[in-house]
């Protein structure tokens, strides 16, 4: 039955026995040293034990109501008040022994210490004194009409009734190894902790099994996948092979090469290769995808890569051609908006059974395309593509290698948690010769200083970027912006030199003609909406200027930032705008702060959370109750390692200790089900 009070506790998502003891505190009061009367400091928040000596209330409006208390203890007296809370009058008599928490003031008349309270608890019976003196008190978010006092009582009451009906899933083993206390004592702990180390290791526990059934369950679907995913092995020894790596310009950086041996390794498997190949923006992660797709053409298949632009496109297609041409290996470029007759001609070449490149944006996974001897997929800036189309992708083929590339870093809590399942790569040094851009910050009334350097730097023919927020709701207005800015640059700033402005309204071939000009040094200034946040490779580009930085998201700045510094020479970011949420300036700070993507990625998490950060679809996470992705960090840790350990050793949890585990995972995962959808291809 649904009393006032269930429904109270509902309203706070806590339904039956266990969810109020999993219902941690917020926070907990110290009450184990309370100072005394003529102790208290003023203009501190601090919690007094003392008895009423006098009470009185004035009225000073209708509605307004002012208690006043004289309290004493055996050092001295004080003033407490309390405003609108005249139903404590009930309570209060003279000689009522209360404990009072709120800020301390000296009145200005009497010279008084004086106490604005903001919560009050009573001590009337034996019991009320050992429950709020001398103790580690707990402080409950709690809806209107829940009382901390009564809801403590409630929560006493629920642990003496339920708690012998909990049983531990860990077995003794596991929780020697982890040094993990038993569940009822951090559950009983989590509430009434004695000592600030009951209260850690009980945390400890708790977080511990958040992640750790999380783990769990990533760690058997990755098992299975194993077993299950069988794909065809390719060859990745060949003189084609040879030959290509022999002609890079450059020499491959350790952590370049290290992630090609990876993905042989993967591929001469009859396993489906699932990689996940993570490198900041620059770090060369197109050259591990050629080689993947050599891969796949030395093995007589087929190689595709899909891109989340077509810009993007366009630019791998011209770069791949080059590449392949030497070795009469054909690429194809499938894109948006292809004349019908050339759509079926390039369609049918496809459907052949000759190995080639195929280049693609989305046009790649419509139905109408068929791919047959399908050996390997490259999807490249993973996180622009939704789940369903990253899978619609792999079942153009029976099982192919699957390399997904991203150049928004994933903090490795993150990458145990939401890609758990994925095996990784991380590329995680720059080609030599780079020189990281320095980041500055100027409101828009230094905008003349900052378009001062940069006439010194087109003076020394560098180029620069200067973009023009996205307004999400209105497209409109994010162009109006972007060819306001452009008109007002071309006639009133820099009309002694070209200005391109590109932008989402562009047809393909326009864009592409102009950062074919860009990149020729035709054009030294490229005015830009964020179409060119993905790829873009323009190592002589400098400056960058955006514009109302405050609008971009933080990973958007960052990897907008990441188009320059790419050549040898020095690159500067201009953060131009007026942030005024804290969210923004603590953006703008990281801007600052640091280059290093993922640091960005860390700092990004903290502002927003892992659900926003990937956009909830793509992060999978459950809602951790306990648990903080960044700060227990060692404990995820450890948690995955004894799933994984757990897994290993008994795949389907078929051990007797292991039943109360099984059971719980069999509970969570028809809660995670959906999850698993959405992150796992
Ligand atoms: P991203 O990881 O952002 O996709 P790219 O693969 O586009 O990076 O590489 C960025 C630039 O760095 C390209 O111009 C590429 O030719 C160059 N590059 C890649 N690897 C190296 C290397 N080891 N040494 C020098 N230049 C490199
Ligand atoms: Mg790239």
């Amino acid at each position: 039955m649904s009393t006032p009070q269930t429904k109270r506790l509902e309203k706070l998502g806590l339904f039956t026995p266990k969810d109020i003891l999993y219902y941690a505190p917020k926070s907990y009061e110290d009450r184990r040293r309370l100072p005394k009367i003529y102790q208290l400091k003023t203009g501190e928040t601090q919690t007094l034990l003392g008895s009423i000596t006098h009470l009185s209330e004035t009225n000073p409006r209708p509605k307004i109501s002012i208690l006043k208390a004289v309290i004493k203890d055996d050092t001295g007296t004080c003033i407490a008040i309390w405003f609108n809370q005249a139903y404590l009058k009930k309570i209060m008599k003279i000689g009522t022994k209360i404990l009072i928490k709120g800020k301390c003031d000296i009145n200005a008349y009497s010279a008084e210490k004086e106490i604005t309270v903001i919560s009050t608890d009573f001590i009337l019976s034996a019991e009320d004194t050992l429950k709020n003196i001398n103790c580690i008190v707990p402080n409950y978010l709690l809806t209107q009409g829940l009382y901390p006092g009564q809801y403590r009582n409630l929560v006493q009451a629920t642990l003496d009734k339920y708690l012998p009906s909990i049983v531990d899933p860990l077995p003794i083993s596991l929780r020697q190894t982890y040094d993990l206390i038993p569940l009822r004592t951090a559950l009983t702990h989590i509430h009434f902790p004695e000592t600030e180390q009951d209260l850690t290791l009980a945390r400890k526990r708790l977080v511990f099994d958040e992640f750790f059934f999380f783990q769990l369950t990533l760690a058997s679907h990755y098992t299975n996948r194993k077993i299950q995913e069988t794909s065809i092995p390719l060859t990745t020894k060949s003189p084609l092979i040879d030959h290509y790596k022999t002609q890079i310009p450059y020499t491959l950086t350790n952590a370049q090469q290290q992630a090609i041996k990876d993905v042989e390794n993967d591929v001469s498997q009859p396993i489906a290769m699932n990689r996940l190949l993570q490198g900041d923006v620059g770090s060369g992660k197109t050259d591990v995808a050629v080689m993947a797709l050599l891969f796949a053409i030395n093995s007589q298949k087929k190689g595709v890569i899909m891109a989340p632009t077509e810009i993007l496109a366009v630019q791998h297609y011209l770069k791949f051609k080059t590449y392949f041409d030497l070795h009469n290996i054909p690429v194809y470029l499938l894109k948006g908006g292809l004349k019908k007759k050339e759509k079926e001609a390039l369609l049918n070449l496809i459907k052949q059974d000759d190995p080639c490149i195929i280049v693609g944006t989305h046009a790649l996974i419509q139905a109408t395309v068929e791919i047959t001897h399908l050996g390997l997929a490259v999807i490249d800036e993973q996180h622009r593509f939704g789940v369903m189309q990253r899978l619609a992708l792999k079942q153009k083929g029976l099982m192919p290698h699957c390399l997904f590339m991203t150049a928004t870093p994933i903090p490795r809590t993150l990458l145990i948690t939401s890609f758990g399942d994925l095996d990784k790569s991380i590329i995680n040094e720059m080609p030599p010769g780079r020189t990281p851009p320095k980041t500055y910050f100027f409101k828009e009334s230094s905008l003349a200083s900052v378009y001062g350097y940069c006439r010194d730097e087109l003076a020394k023919d560098y180029q620069i970027y200067i973009v023009y927020p996205l307004v999400e709701e209105s497209e409109k207005l994010d162009l109006t912006s972007a060819i306001e800015g452009w008109t007002d640059l071309q006639k009133n700033i820099f009309p002694e030199h070209t200005i391109g402005l590109i932008h989402g309204r562009l047809t393909p071939q326009e864009k592409s003609d102009i950062m074919a000009k860009f990149k020729q040094k035709e054009i030294p200034i490229l005015v830009a909406t964020t179409v060119i946040e993905v790829g873009i490779d323009v190592p002589n580009a400098t400056i960058m200027i955006i514009h109302h930085a405050e609008r971009f998201g933080l990973s958007q700045l960052h990897q907008l930032r990441g188009r320059i510094g790419r050549g040898a020479g020095e690159s500067r970011c201009f953060l131009i705008g007026d942030p005024k949420t804290t969210n923004a300036k603590q953006r703008v700070k990281a801007m600052l702060a640091t280059a290093n993507g993922f640091k960005i990625a860390e700092y990004d998490l903290e502002i927003r959370g892992p659900g926003d950060m990937l956009g909830t679809r793509q992060s999978g996470l459950p809602d951790f109750n306990l648990a903080h992705l960044i700060r227990d960090e060692a404990i995820l840790i450890q948690a995955r390692k004894a799933a994984i350990d757990l897994i290993e050793s008994d795949p389907q949890l078929e051990h007797p200790h292991h039943q109360a585990i099984k059971h719980i995972q069999k509970e969570k995962q028809l809660r995670t089900l959906s999850i698993q959808q959405s992150t796992l291809n």
